[in-house]
């Protein structure tokens, strides 16, 4: 390596590891963390990989960014409160100039949700980016799939299918308004995992997902998981004013049901308690299994399974 393994850590991966519970970072054989009394330590890894997760000729500074967002939406899916991170990165070649970049966006991530950067692992191979999130919740409390009861509000925060027509913009497959497209780009580069959201939910949610694989598949999960089923109203799935430029209805509502890549919450509240500010209810729990819902009525070529 022209750059040194250890130049190369201390150069673009020891200075975003700053925070409140950070008691040691990046430099010793591992990190130390503190958690408040009484608290749980929260953790997901998730790994992208060149070819499959991103294209080749990807932004590094939306890769890094992106590693980042994605991993920290587990921790928002649980209620947890951001303690940290790891990163562990495969390069086939220490390149400076991409090496900048793609820390710029891991810094950005990591200032942005309080993430600060304590450790990891730099490694020569095909390019690969894991990311290990670390937060705290307090024990018990941590909002898991498996809670939902019948008589529960489904809820979701933010829009839905931002992210696959961002994707469709990036691909060249987009018709909707000109204007429209740098945001949805963004809303897939830049996802915003709904961290405060996560933690306001705890002892109010009674399960909570995040919408990664797209709405259907990851409600069938959250309704499994608690053993019951959901009713959605596709009449009520919060679409963005970008999305609705696109004059295709019925992609407008497959890209909110089964497009992916949104990081919104995905979760149950019971009867009667009052929606936190940017989300919306989409449906209802009822007893029984699997998700259903009015998408016959629409374009569902893609859906069999309903
Ligand atoms: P060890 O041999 O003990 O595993 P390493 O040589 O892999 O240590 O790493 C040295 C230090 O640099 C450790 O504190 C490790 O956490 C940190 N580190 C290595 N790679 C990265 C990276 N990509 N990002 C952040 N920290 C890293
Ligand atoms: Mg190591």
């Amino acid at each position: 390596m022209a750059l040194g393994e250890f130049e190369l850590i201390y150069r673009y991966f020891s200075s975003h590891g700053r925070g409140d519970a950070v008691a040691l970072g990046v430099g010793d054989d591992a990190a130390l963390i503190d958690l408040r009394p009484g608290e749980q330590l929260v953790t997901s890894v998730d790994t992208l990989v060149e070819g499959r997760h991103f294209l080749e000729s990807a932004f590094p500074e939306d890769i890094g960014f992106r590693a980042v967002a994605t991993a920290a939406s587990d921790l928002a899916a649980m209620g947890a409160r951001p303690l940290g991170m790891t990163l562990a990165l495969t390069l086939p070649e220490p390149e400076d100039l991409w090496l900048h970049t793609f820390s710029e966006g891991v810094a950005r991530a990591a200032r942005e949700l309080s993430l600060p950067l304590v450790g990891g692992d730099t490694t020569r191979g095909p390019l690969t980016v894991t990311v290990q999130v670390l937060g705290g919740v307090v024990a018990g409390t941590a909002l898991l799939r498996s809670g939902a009861v019948p008589g529960d509000q489904l809820c979701v925060s933010g829009t839905l299918g931002d992210a696959a027509a961002g994707l469709a913009v990036q691909t060249g497959r987009w018709s909707g308004s000109e204007d429209a497209a740098d945001y949805l780009e963004t809303r897939f580069l830049r996802p915003q995992p709904r961290l405060a959201l996560g933690m306001a939910l705890v002892d109010k949610a009674t399960a909570c997902i995040d919408v990664s694989d797209g709405l259907l598949a990851d409600a069938q999960h959250l309704a499994a998981a608690s053993g019951v089923a959901f009713e959605i109203d596709s009449t009520l799935l919060p679409r963005s004013p970008a999305l609705q430029s696109l004059p295709d209805i019925d992609q407008q509502l497959r890209w909110a049901l089964t497009g992916g890549d949104d990081y919104e919450l995905l979760f149950t509240l019971p009867a009667g308690v009052s929606l936190p500010a940017g989300t919306s209810v989409i449906g209802c729990v009822r007893t029984g299994q699997g998700v259903t819902g009015d998408f016959e009525a629409s374009e569902t070529a893609g859906f069999q399974h309903f």
